[in-house]
């Protein structure tokens, strides 16, 4: 029988509430908003382990599998290319490094027990397309990775904020309108703010259907790709808009939290795999979207601009790097900076496509 209690995850991961307007401040409230954060970070639940319950120390914990899909891509020096933002006073910019397979895509995600037991299967086993347990796994990793950048973005932010307030004197008894520098800082955190309690719903969801197996709160696609390819991403990304410029995050008129789509592609055993999933109750946002990165005859073209204007966790064998002109290396770093900030720069497939290998 259906349960319809509000608080039953089952519920909420099919159909159920899981925004909350409420959370959404005017300015002449961000002040207070400000009090919540901090109240909320000071009494927050362990931010150590994310997987469900535990909360240890964690380790450095891979996003982009090492042992077989790093060690697949990388040179004689054990390095994989991966783009890294720098930045300066001028504007923001990406460099292309070359970092060793053991530091590349990690974070403290997980403490070493269930960095090691969680992934098991995945990390143990060839892909296999036809067991969900499999296709989960690798969406977790790509949603865990996201999550935890924006767990950091948050206390980062924060941590900025209390900063900045003894650079200002900031003075408590005085209107937050008096302080234009501190009040965008505290804008900006309450952005990260509102992307983390997101981002934590969904991620409810994710620890429910792992506990109780119930993969099918998810909708996964997968394709093969007849050869193997040059790089590996592993990521979670909020489209904008489709590829007829239809609206599909629309982050202040939506009910729904954001619409996300969990992505990872790599090589393995001379072939590649792309396997992508979204939650199953935001299927009418993004089936259409999905289907048409795996069955479009541009997918090659639809996949590495998705790479390059929405996700940051990827990487690229150094062999690729170095096939390829000045000029290409330098329009695919300026198209994923480019487009850090501005969406609507427009992708070009002479320019940034990821899957030509060669002097072009
Ligand atoms: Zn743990």
């Amino acid at each position: 029988m259906k349960n319809n209690s509000k608080n039953d995850i089952v519920d909420i991961a099919i159909n159920g509430p899981m925004s909350d307007k409420t959370i959404w401040k005017s300015d002449s409230d961000i002040g207070k908003a400000y009090g919540d954060m901090v109240k909320y970070l000071y009494r927050k639940p362990n931010w150590g382990c994310l997987y469900p319950g535990c909360g240890e120390k964690p380790i450095s914990s891979h996003s982009i599998q090492a042992s077989k899909i790093q060690k697949k891509l990388c040179d004689n020096n054990n390095t994989v290319v991966s783009f890294q933002p720098v930045f300066s006073k001028e504007r923001l910019s990406v460099t292309a490094k070359y970092i060793g397979v053991h530091e590349a895509s990690t974070s403290p995600m997980f403490c070493k027990k269930h960095d090691a037991s969680l992934f098991y299967p995945i990390e143990n086993y060839d892909v296999d397309v036809s067991n969900e347990l499999h296709l989960f796994l690798y969406s977790y990793r790509a949603f865990i990775k996201g999550f935890y950048d924006k767990m950091f973005s948050f206390q980062a932010s924060i941590d900025g904020v209390e900063k900045l307030k003894q650079v200002l004197n900031y003075n408590e008894d005085k209107p937050l309108s008096d302080y234009p520098t501190l009040m965008n800082e505290i804008k900006h955190s309450y952005g990260f703010y509102l992307g983390y309690f997101n981002q934590l719903k969904i991620k409810n969801v994710f620890d429910y259907a792992f506990e109780h197996n119930k993969y099918d709160v998810l909708n996964f696609k997968t394709k093969d790709i007849p050869y193997e390819i040059s790089f590996a991403v592993c990521s979670s990304f909020t489209p904008n808009n489709d590829f007829d410029g239809d609206v599909i995050n629309d982050y202040i008129a939506d009910d729904e939290p954001p619409k996300f789509v969990f992505m990872n592609m790599f090589p393995e055993n001379g072939k590649s795999y792309l396997l992508i999933s979204y939650l199953d109750r935001q299927k009418k946002y993004l089936n259409t979207y999905t289907e048409s990165l795996i069955s479009e005859s541009n997918y090659k073209d639809r996949l590495s601009e998705i790479i390059l204007r929405y996700t940051d966790n990827f990487i690229v064998a150094p062999t690729y790097w170095n096939s390829i002109s000045d000029a290409k290396r330098i329009d695919l770093l300026r198209f994923f900076s480019d487009t850090i900030n501005n969406k609507e720069i427009s992708y070009y497939p002479n320019k940034h496509n990821l899957f030509e290998v060669g002097n072009n």
